[in-house]
C-alpha cells in the first residue's frame, strides 16, 4: 500500500530496515517504474520523492507546462509496490527563502551546464536536501541523465553522505526514443526526427564496440545519421567528470542535446569498459506503447 507524505520527519520516521529513494519530478514512465522496481528489490522501504523542483527550471515556461498528475502517478508507484510517495508542500521544501547553494563545479561545466545556467545548483541543492532530510541508504537515478547521474556521484563524495547511488540503464520506447516525461509535448510529425537522435546514438555505439574509440568518429556519425537536426551539442564526455575526452579511453558516455518541435530532447549511450572491451549501453527498448499516451 502506497502512502502519500508531505513531510521530512514523517516519512523519515515511517522508514524501516533499508531505505531506497527514487528521486523524481513526477508524471511518471517506465524509466521511473524501472526505478521504482530497482529499489524495491534492494530495500526494505521503497520512497519516490515527488517535486517539481523550480530551482532547477531556467526557463519559467518549461516550468509552468511540466506535466503533472498526481492520481495517475499514485496509481503507478502502487503497481510498483512503493511505500512512501513524498510529495512536498512547497512550504516544506523551502520554508524560507533559500540562500544555500550546492555547486558541483567542472561535472557541471559542459554539455547541460552552460546551456541550462542555474540547473545543475538546483539539482545538487534539491538532491542534498532529499538526501539529508530523508536519509536513505541507497538512491536511484536513470543513466538517461548522465551529467546529472556524475553530478550526484561527486556531490555524495564531496559532502560524505552515507548515501551508496545506483545509476540504471535508460528506458525507451519501442521506436528507441528515450522515454521522456516531455515526450507527450511531442506532435506526431516530430517523431520521425525525434527517432534519428537514437538511431545515430546506436550507430555510433555499433562502431564503438567494432574497435572506433575517437570521438570525432563517433560524434561524425551521430551527425550522419541527424544530418538536418537542430543538435545544441553532439559530446563524448567521461563518466566520472562530465568532461569532455577525445575517445573512449574510460568509462564514458556520448550526450546529444536537440530541439525537436517545441521540445529540448537529450539522449546517450553509455561506454563501459567490460573486461578491457568497450561495451555501448543503448538502455531497455519497451516492446509495447509507453503509458504515457494512455
Ligand atoms: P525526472 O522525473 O525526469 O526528474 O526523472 C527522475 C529520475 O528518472 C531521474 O533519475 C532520471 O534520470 C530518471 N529517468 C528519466 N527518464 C528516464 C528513462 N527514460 N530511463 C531511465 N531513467 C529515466
Amino acid at each position: 500500500m502506497t502512502e502519500i507524505t508531505r513531510t521530512f520527519a514523517e516519512t523519515r520516521q515511517r522508514g524501516r530496515g533499508r531505505v531506497g529513494l527514487v528521486p523524481t519530478m513526477g508524471f511518471f514512465h517506465e524509466g521511473h517504474s524501472a526505478l521504482m522496481a530497482a529499489a524495491r528489490a534492494a530495500s526494505e522501504t521503497v520512497v519516490v520523492s515527488l517535486f517539481v523542483n523550480p530551482l532547477q527550471f531556467n526557463d519559467r515556461a518549461d516550468l509552468e507546462r511540466y506535466p503533472r498528475d498526481l492520481d495517475r502517478d499514485l496509481e503507478i508507484a502502487r503497481e510498483q509496490g512503493v511505500d512512501l510517495l513524498f510529495v512536498p508542500p512547497a512550504e516544506e521544501m523551502y520554508p524560507l527563502e533559500p540562500l544555500t547553494r550546492v555547486e558541483v563545479a567542472r561535472v557541471a561545466d559542459h554539455l547541460e551546464g552552460p546551456r541550462r545556467p542555474g540547473h545543475f545548483a538546483g539539482v545538487a541543492t534539491v538532491v542534498a536536501k532529499l538526501f539529508a532530510g530523508l536519509q536513505p541508504d541507497f538512491a536511484f537515478f536513470g543513466r538517461k541523465d548522465a551529467q546529472q547521474l556524475a553530478v550526484v556521484r561527486r556531490l555524495v563524495l564531496d559532502l560524505s553522505f552515507p548515501v551508496t547511488v545506483i545509476g540504471r540503464p535508460t528506458l525507451r520506447e519501442a521506436d528507441g526514443l528515450a522515454l521522456s516525461s516531455r515526450n507527450v509535448y511531442l506532435r506526431p510529425d516530430d517523431r520521425p526526427q525525434a527517432l534519428l537522435l537514437s538511431m545515430g546514438l546506436f550507430a555510433a555505439a555499433d562502431l564503438a564496440e567494432a574497435g572506433h574509440f575517437e570521438a570525432s568518429e563517433l560524434i561524425a556519425a551521430v551527425r550522419r545519421v541527424g544530418s538536418g537536426e537542430d543538435f545544441e551539442y553532439v559530446t563524448l564526455a567521461s563518466q566520472d567528470t562530465a568532461q569532455p575526452i577525445d575517445r573512449i579511453d574510460r568509462p564514458s558516455f556520448l550526450a546529444l542535446a536537440a530541439r525537436i518541435g517545441s521540445v529540448r530532447l537529450i539522449d546517450n549511450v553509455a561506454f563501459d569498459l567490460v573486461a578491457g572491451n568497450v561495451i555501448g549501453d543503448r538502455g531497455i527498448r519497451l516492446s509495447a506503447p509507453s503509458r504515457l499516451y494512455s
